[in-house]
């Protein structure tokens, strides 16, 4: 049997799958980027909609927060950066693969 995406066998495909089995590439994830306003006036971005099991979000976050050069953390499978860096996060996620949209 060969993935019908690589064309590789099973055994060497590294296609990203998601907890079903589907293949489930980057630029295939819904990927959501949206700023919010917390407690205290302070602005989150947070990127929604990508795969947990397909993608590994804890590698995202920290290339995300190195870009951004803030903290963030992973909350309701979710990613979370501090402070508004919406067109930072959504350019470093293109580099990634993902579409992402920015929901304002
Ligand atoms: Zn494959």
């Amino acid at each position: 049997m060969t993935c019908s995406h690589c064309n590789e066998p099973m055994d060497a495909c590294a296609c990203p799958r998601d907890a079903s089995g589907e293949v489930l590439l980057a630029k295939d994830q819904p990927v959501r980027i949206r700023v919010e306003k917390r407690k205290k006036g302070k602005h989150v971005t947070v990127i929604s909609g990508i795969d947990p099991v397909a993608s590994d979000l804890a590698t995202i976050l920290k290339k995300l927060k190195n870009a951004c050069a803030a903290g963030g953390t992973i909350s309701d499978g979710a990613i979370e950066i501090q402070g508004d860096h919406a067109d930072r996060v959504q350019k470093e996620l293109d580099g990634l693969g993902f579409r992402s949209r920015i929901v304002r």
